[in-house]
């Protein structure tokens, strides 16, 4: 058989590649599994944009290919949901694509930018699309640390001078996976500056915006004046109105980045099934107070899972965003170590650490994507296993 590529060599299986099948093995042995790893709403599309989809698959005129860089009504769909949401006026023309998900934007944003050699300023831990990528383009990955003592925000200034002068790309993603921290808009205006001081592009990963609780509203980077000039944002349909599985997203700012990203797609993609788009549509453009009853939900277990890691001996805060809890893991365990355990042990599948960057060691993520009864379950099972994090 034929070899694969040198760079395909340093290429993983994806994180939860590796997780599905050790997730497999216990099932086949007959585990109870309680599913907190990847991060997958486990409630269904909103109705009335399902019933969009059904009106929409019908109509013939949505049958061609669609536009590359998206339906204009889509693309208009997303700025007016940005003046509404953010209050950022953006150019439906030249200001907004669609993405099929917003991971395959953050992916092929690199082929725009990297030559071999570029230094991407990657966060740790961190979503690994953003080092995957840097290392599919022949670039190199430099990670940035989120540490609990910064509240999981890079400190810029630790950067060391010359990484900064070779870096083209900076990410950022708030509220974040896997740590779910928040960033607020004077975070941002100091991006904002330091990002036009040293000539990089900042890259937005605003998945989480519409998941948060008691009361936090997430800001975008383009809320801060100026930042059209340095930032590109992505954004996604997937986690806001549980729309995981339809694929459609959206890259919207600086014009240079868009353009330049749209040409990248236009060349290995043909854009997105214009029925989707038209749902899509109803999701942007029509109210959505099912946000705030699935937010509700996320809350409850939120509510569940810290009061129950609290009882464990953990000290550990509510977050205000995103469905996932970052916590260390006990004493006396690496990341991989505990993840085992709770697997062999307890029958609960979370995600280790270290999967998102060197910096995510000692770590580990729950996702919130269980009801209260089983995640009341799962933390009776760490208990009765002895787990202990004092
Ligand atoms: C889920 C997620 C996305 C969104 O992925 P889609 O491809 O839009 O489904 C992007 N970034 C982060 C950090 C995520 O967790």
């Amino acid at each position: 058989m034929v070899k694969t590529s040198r760079k395909f060599e340093n290429i993983p299986p994806y994180l939860f590649a590796g997780i599905d099948k050790m997730k497999a093995a216990a099932i086949k042995r007959g585990v109870d599994i309680i599913n907190l790893g990847i991060g997958d709403p486990d409630q269904p599309t909103f109705k009335r944009i399902v019933d969009v989809m059904h009106t929409a698959i019908d109509n013939p005129s949505n049958h061609n290919y669609p536009p590359y860089e998206g339906t204009a009504s889509f693309r208009t769909a997303v700025a007016t949901w940005y003046k509404n949401r953010f209050n950022v006026d953006l150019d439906p023309d030249t200001e907004v694509i669609s993405l099929i998900g917003s991971k395959e934007g953050l992916a092929h944003l690199f082929y725009a930018y990297i030559d071999p050699g570029d230094i991407v300023l990657v966060p740790s831990p961190g979503y690994p699309v953003y080092k995957m990528g840097t290392i599919l383009t022949d670039g190199i990955p430099f990670f940035v640390p989120l540490l609990k003592e910064n509240n999981f925000l890079p400190d810029l200034d630790a950067i060391p001078a010359d990484i900064v002068k070779k870096a083209k790309i900076m990410f950022v993603n708030y509220p974040n996976n896997p740590t779910a921290a928040i960033a607020d808009l004077a975070f941002y205006e100091k991006l904002v500056a330091w990002a036009k001081k040293n000539d990089i592009l900042i890259a937005s990963d605003l998945a989480y915006s519409e998941m948060t609780y008691d009361g936090y509203i997430a800001p975008s980077i383009l809320e801060v004046k100026g930042a059209k000039d340095v930032a590109i944002e992505f954004h996604s349909l997937s986690k806001s109105f549980n729309m995981t599985g339809w694929r459609i997203g959206m890259a919207v700012g600086n014009k240079e980045a868009v353009n330049a990203l749209s040409t990248i797609k236009t060349n290995v993609d043909s854009g997105i099934f214009k029925a989707i788009q038209e749902a899509g549509i109803e999701a942007l453009t029509k109210p959505s107070p099912e946000i705030a009853g699935v937010n509700k939900i996320y809350q409850e277990r939120r509510d569940v899972i810290i009061s129950g890691l609290q009882s464990l001996g953990l000290d550990i805060k509510p977050i205000k965003a995103t469905f996932y809890v970052w916590a260390p893991v006990p004493k006396g365990y690496s990341s991989a170590d505990f993840v085992s355990e709770m697997l062999n042990k307890c029958g609960i599948v979370v995600v280790p650490g270290n999967g998102y960057g060197p910096e995510g060691e000692g770590y580990f993520r729950i996702a919130l994507t269980e009801d209260v009864s089983r995640l009341k379950e799962a933390i009776n099972r760490m208990k009765d296993n002895g787990i202990n994090f004092c």
